[in-house]
C-alpha cells in the first residue's frame, strides 16, 4: 500500500515509515484541534514557542557564520513584552504556524503591528532580543530550509491578518480565533479564511545554463527563476498566468 504525501509516493511497509506517518497524522490532528478549540489553543500558548516579527520582518540571530530564527517560550516573551512597554495580552495577537513532533505548538507574533505609543522602537527591541528584524526575502536566503519554510508560513499568515481586520461584506471589524486560522465578523456572521494563491515557478534551461532574472528592488547579487500567479480563468479558458521575476 502506498500514499501520496506532498506529491511523493511513500510506502507504509517499513516500521520507520509507519512511525513517520503516525507522527504526521498525530501532528495534523493536534493542529486541527488547536485551530478549532480556542481553550486548547490558549493552553498550548503557555507551553508553546514563539517566533517574533516586527512589521512582518522576522527576527534573526547570528550564530557563528549562519543565521537562525530564535524561538521564545511564553514566560520569556512576557518578560520581553514588559520591557517593550507592551501588555502580555499582546500574545493574543499571535498565530499558530505549526508544531513539533512532540506536539509543542509554534506561534508567530508581530511586535510592530498595532504598536501602542510609548512602546520601544524596533532598534531597541533588537538590542534586547540580540538579533535583527530582517526583510523576508533577505532572511529566506540566510536560513536553512526548515526555518525558511516556517518563517514564510508565519509571514503569509501575519500579513493576511493585517490585511483582513475588517469584513469585506459589512465593513465591520473582524475578530480572529486564538489560533488565527480564521477571522469572524460578529456583525454579518461571515467567516473569513486565509486564501491560497496558486503560483507557478519555471526554470528555463538550455541544458547547461538556466535563465535567471532580477527586479531592481532585489538585494545586490540576488536573482531568481521566473514565476507567475494564476489568475481566475473564465469557464472557457484555462487560468492565465502573469509571469514576473520571482
Ligand atoms: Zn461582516
Amino acid at each position: 500500500m502506498s500514499l501520496c504525501l506532498f506529491g511523493r509516493a511513500v510506502s507504509w511497509k517499513t516500521p520507520q515509515a509507519c512511525r513517520r506517518h503516525s507522527t504526521y497524522v498525530a501532528k495534523m490532528r493536534y493542529l486541527f484541534e488547536l485551530k478549532e478549540d480556542d481553550d486548547i489553543c490558549r493552553k498550548a500558548q503557555s507551553s508553546g514557542m514563539f517566533y517574533l516579527f516586527h512589521s512582518l520582518a522576522p527576527l534573526l540571530q547570528k550564530s557563528g557564520d549562519r543565521y537562525l530564527v530564535p524561538p521564545f517560550g511564553a514566560s520569556d516573551l512576557e518578560r520581553f513584552l514588559g520591557k517593550f512597554g507592551q501588555d502580555a495580552q499582546k500574545i493574543e495577537q499571535s498565530v499558530l504556524i505549526g508544531c513539533s513532533d512532540q506536539l509543542e505548538a509554534w506561534f508567530a507574533l508581530d511586535l510592530g503591528l498595532g504598536n501602542p505609543s510609548g512602546s520601544l522602537q524596533k532598534s531597541e527591541m533588537e538590542t534586547q532580543l540580540q538579533g535583527s528584524f530582517t526583510e523576508l526575502r533577505k532572511a529566506l536566503f540566510q536560513l536553512n530550509e526548515k526555518d525558511a519554510s516556517l518563517i514564510a508560513t508565519a509571514h503569509s499568515l501575519l500579513h493576511w491578518h493585517e490585511c483582513h481586520q475588517f469584513c469585506s461584506k459589512s465593513g465591520q471589524p473582524t475578530q480572529k480565533n486564538v489560533a488565527g486560522s480564521k477571522r469572524v465578523c460578529p456583525s454579518s456572521k461571515m467567516t473569513h479564511y486565509p486564501q491560497m494563491s496558486p503560483v507557478v515557478i519555471t526554470l528555463v534551461s538550455d541544458g547547461t545554463r538556466c535563465l535567471l532574472v532580477r527586479q531592481s528592488s532585489f538585494p545586490k547579487g540576488m536573482y531568481s527563476a521566473l514565476s507567475g500567479f494564476c489568475d481566475m480563468g473564465s469557464p472557457n479558458h484555462p487560468p492565465r498566468c502573469r509571469v514576473l521575476p520571482n
